[in-house]
C-alpha cells in the first residue's frame, strides 16, 4: 500500500489514503477517515466574515482560527489568485509539514 491523495469530486476535497500499486484498490485508515470527515465538516461550515485592513503597502485579512485545521498556519506560503472579480483564492503551496 502506498500513501496517496484522493479527490472527492462532490465535496471538492482532497484527502489521504492508501492505494495498492498492484490492483489499484484503495483504503483509508481510521485517522485518515477522521481527517477527511472533519475537513468535510469544515467545508460545510458557514462562511465567516472578516475585514480587510491596511498592512504596510498591502492589505491583509485576519483569517478565522478554524482555517488552521486545514493547514493554514502562520508561516505557510500561499498563492493568491483571482477566481472571479469579487472572489480570490488562497492555495497552500507546499504540503503540510510533518509533525
Ligand atoms: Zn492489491
Amino acid at each position: 500500500m502506498v500513501l496517496s491523495t484522493f479527490h472527492d469530486e462532490e465535496h471538492r476535497l482532497d484527502y489521504e489514503g492508501f492505494c495498492c500499486p498492484g490492483c489499484g484498490q484503495s483504503m483509508v485508515t481510521l485517522a485518515q477517515m477522521q481527517a477527511y470527515s472533519s475537513a468535510r465538516d469544515l467545508k460545510r461550515s458557514k462562511p465567516t466574515k472578516a475585514k480587510i485592513t491596511k498592512m504596510g503597502r498591502g492589505v491583509g485579512v485576519v483569517l478565522p482560527s478554524w482555517v488552521k485545521e486545514l493547514g493554514f498556519e502562520a508561516g505557510r506560503d500561499v498563492e493568491v489568485s483571482v477566481i472571479e472579480l469579487r472572489c480570490i483564492q488562497l492555495e497552500l503551496l507546499s504540503p503540510e509539514p510533518k509533525r
